[in-house]
């Protein structure tokens, strides 16, 4: 074995390229048990948690064991608190008080806990041709056609009244029913196979068939839907008013699994963008007296514009920042302003995988690799960056140093070819109170689809990120 040396050629390469490689061919097998596991954990998680109202649910169990508080039950604040702070169910801010003081800047994570779905109209229930229906609306960007002929189930909440909230979940259990949005047998769909892809099935036709059989009365009309009022009234004391202060969602009704020979990937549904949400989450649960304050946002609305009260926009937020700063004794005039403009944040949302399939929608040398590690873009938008939040080169270096001295692999990206499309997260609206931000996350095939797909190796270099970003940024 003489010619072992390497070349000078070879050892320029080494030295002055960035070598790229997938993080599946570096990972020790101690490296590859930690992701595994943490994987099984996050599956387990996201089966729980379909909905943002679940995530919140699922989340505050935890935390409430690991000792977090709920902020308006705390008076003070000293560093190593852990507090949260609930936002009507469906958002939610977690913060560990660092030793500094918070003047002296947070580093946050934030990621969104919402996801494409369809959602129950108010006037929800009709009947036709002795079938029951829901009538439904799409909630985010979808391709229509995907969500027909795929067994779907039903989570949310009716609210009475008299305030009484009814939690539904049904669909998830063996013994549970599913329910389905129809499609058109190919023998008869002559004409719609011609249609675009997006007009092939009509908005207006996402109906979710509930039940077929009829009241026995021969007195009164629309008996199958009489029937599924009843079975409802029986199940959960409602009728079919109750509907118009309901939020009912429609999600698929399959499991998050291992994909592959390999066990290498997550296929599931809601991984946009709960994948970054549930890291971010762990993230932030094994951050212990961190020098900064560390805080783990989970908004509610960004797949339609983070608006509302539960969306990034809302102040809520920064009345969350508001009473740290109170219950830490710290606050003065306008100290919120500055405490933003020293504030550093990951925005953790997913982005576009390189998809081999789909080639030509992506540059290669920027698009995000599957396996290499969570994914950073420098800039979001469409267009020549617009509506775009672009990172500044300072904080790159930054992130960058601390990714490489805690062995994190990344890769810095962006979303698709020029002029070929775009996209948005929250990055912007905090970027636009001051903080730095950069958005960070988990490579994704399928985007918004019934079931995403991810790498376990991805899922775990974003954790991996996210603790080191609270540690040390
Ligand atoms: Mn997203
Ligand atoms: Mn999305």
């Amino acid at each position: 074995m003489e010619n072992t040396e390497k070349t000078e050629g070879q050892k320029l390469v080494e030295e002055l390229f960035n070598n790229k490689k997938s993080g599946w061919e570096t990972a020790t097998d101690e490296e590859k048990g930690l992701i595994f596991k943490f994987s099984d954990e996050y599956m387990d998680f996201l089966n729980r948690s379909k909905t943002e109202r679940e995530f919140v649910t699922s989340a505050k169990e935890i935390l409430d064991k690991n000792g977090y508080r709920d902020i308006k039950d705390v008076e003070n604040l000293s560093a190593g608190d852990k507090v949260y702070s609930i936002n009507r169910d469906k958002s939610m801010y977690i913060a560990v008080m660092g030793n500094k003081k918070l003047e002296e800047g947070l580093n946050l994570v934030g990621a969104h806990i919402d996801s494409p779905r369809l959602d129950i109209k108010p006037n929800a229930l009709y009947e036709d041709t002795e079938l029951a229906y829901f009538n439904t609306q799409y909630y985010g960007g979808i391709k229509k056609y995907q969500w027909t002929a795929i067994p779907l189930s039903i989570h949310g909440v009716i609210v009475k009244t008299n305030g009484e909230k009814i939690h539904v979940n049904i669909g998830e259990n063996d013994d549970d029913p599913i329910f389905t949005i129809t499609d058109l047998l190919p023998h008869l769909a002559k004409d719609q196979m011609k249609k675009n892809l997006s007009d092939a099935i009509d908005g207006e036709d996402l109906n979710l068939l509930i039940g077929n059989v009829p009241y026995k009365d021969e007195n009164v009309s629309e008996k199958v839907k009489l029937n599924i009022l009843k079975l409802l009234n029986d199940k959960y004391g409602i009728n079919e008013a109750d509907f118009l202060s309901s939020e009912l969602e429609i999600v698929p009704a399959f499991n998050a699994r291992s994909l592959g020979f390999d066990y290498s990937m997550v296929a599931g549904y809601g991984q946009d963008d709960k994948v970054c949400a549930y890291s971010a989450l762990r993230a932030i649960l094994e951050t212990n007296a961190p020098d900064k304050t560390a805080v783990c946002i989970l908004a509610d609305k960004e797949e339609i514009g983070s608006m509302g009260n539960t969306g990034m926009m809302s102040e809520t937020f920064d009345n969350f920042i508001a009473e740290l700063l109170n219950k830490s004794g710290e606050n003065r005039p306008n100290l919120l302003n500055k405490v933003f403009c020293s504030s550093s944040m990951l925005s953790a949302d997913v982005g576009a995988v390189y998809d081999p399939i789909y080639a030509s929608v992506s540059d290669k040398t920027n698009a995000a690799l599957s396996a290499y590690g969570v994914s950073f873009d420098k800039y979001t938008g469409g267009k020549g960056k617009s509506g775009g939040s672009d990172a500044n080169a300072e904080f790159i270096a930054k992130i960058r140093g601390i990714l490489e001295r805690n062995n994190v692999r990344y890769q810095i990206t962006e979303l698709g070819r020029v002029d070929v499309g775009g996209g948005g997260t929250i990055a912007y609206i905090l970027a636009d109170k001051g903080v730095e931000v950069i958005d960070c996350g988990v490579p994704v095939f399928s985007m918004h689809s019934p079931y995403e797909v991810t790498s376990k190796f991805d899922i775990y270099s974003a954790y991996s990120a996210y603790k080191a970003f609270y540690r040390e940024a």
